[in-house]
């Protein structure tokens, strides 16, 4: 358990630790991919073999730290962590893979933006628990084959179509997490306001989670801040009308768009007239790097009908005008 004061803003690794579930079945939501995998688990502890890789594929703050967590602790297997920008080097996988014990899980975060003769290095280490570790330089050059322990690989992914196929191909299990129905996402809420002991109604659980664009971590997230709203402005319990106050002062709308969001729509409007405009025209306009659009906001702008993706670029749909309160140009598109 977690009391308020380690709360800090820098501390979000801290609270989202202690919010992870630790089991599979304490995991909310992605009925389907739950099921699927603890199919793929509990054979493999059956069988006494590791598992076949994973490969997780969706946007950021969707839980896929977390169930690798889950998959390795339901494996009873010590969990590695690195990530794609980590390994620059296919030595810097080399190192990794050479020190993962029997049956360990290895995450790897961002796996596809990994340096590609690292991946090839991977490719096989997947598929023959081998890999060659090539020494000196030029025509001197030599392979020396290593063998590694059988391991599970745990890819997570914020953009599937960027992986290789051969990379994807040697996954034998691969989960798209999607986003989260509010349902489902009141429910994560109700329980993380049970670690963080902020007591909250009903109503404003609702209001939270209507608001968390489909994502368990921004649900967490503005649990946290209705709840400082809530010890400062009023007794400390989140009720709806409490809840609605404080995430308008954070500028989180009734439909959950946040300032990224709204700027993205704002600046396709009112600079672009409406679309279509290509994502980098788009994402400089913002301030933002393309990635950081293409990933954090388009996704759920689309999910949204606010905007969509044209082969001349991007546009905003009739839903977004009235959403902004802006009238499009007469000759707009649509
Ligand atoms: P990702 O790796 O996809 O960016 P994380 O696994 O780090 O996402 O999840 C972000 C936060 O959201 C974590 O603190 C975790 O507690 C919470 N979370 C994610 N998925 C769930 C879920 N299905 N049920 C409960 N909490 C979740």
């Amino acid at each position: 358990l977690v009391s308020s004061s380690v709360d800090e803003d820098g501390d979000e690794q801290v609270i989202e630790a202690a919010l992870r579930p630790k089991k599979l079945d304490d995991f909310i939501g992605q009925h389907r991919v739950r099921e699927q995998l603890s199919l793929v688990l509990h054979s493999a502890v059956r069988r006494g073999r590791p598992p076949d890789h994973v490969l997780l594929s969706g946007g950021p703050g969707l839980g896929k730290t977390t169930l690798a967590m889950i998959i390795a602790a339901e494996l009873g297997r010590p969990l590695r962590i690195s990530s794609g920008p980590a390994i620059e080097r296919a030595g810097d996988l080399a190192a990794v893979l050479s020190t993962l014990s029997e049956g360990e899980v290895l995450f790897l975060d961002e796996i596809h933006r990994m340096a590609r003769p690292a991946e090839e290095m991977l490719y096989m280490a997947m598929e023959d628990f081998r890999v060659d570790v090539v020494v000196g330089k030029g025509p001197g050059a030599t392979a020396i084959p290593l063998d590694i322990a059988p391991f599970t690989l745990v890819g997570a992914t914020t953009r599937a179509g960027m992986l290789p196929g051969p990379l994807r191909d040697r996954f034998g299990f691969v989960a798209h997490m999607d986003f989260y129905e509010p349902a489902e996402l009141e429910v994560i809420v109700h329980r993380s306001a049970r670690l963080l002991n902020v007591r909250i109604e009903d109503g404003g659980a609702t209001e939270v989670a209507g608001r968390s664009r489909g994502t368990p971590r921004i649900a967490n997230r503005l649990l946290r801040r209705v709840r400082d709203f809530a010890e400062v402005r009023a007794d400390g319990v989140v009720t709806r009308e409490l809840a609605r106050a404080a995430l308008t002062l954070y500028e989180v709308d009734e439909r959950g768009l946040d300032r990224l969001d709204r700027a993205v729509l704002g600046s396709l409007m009112r600079k672009f007239g409406g679309g279509p405009v290509g994502l980098s025209t788009l994402a400089v306009s913002v301030g933002e790097e393309p990635e950081t659009v293409e990933v954090v906001a388009e996704p759920f702008l689309v999910r949204q009908g606010l905007l969509a993706r044209t082969p001349r670029g991007r546009i905003a749909t009739p839903a977004a005008w009235r959403h902004m309160g802006l009238t499009p140009p007469p000759a707009a598109p649509m």
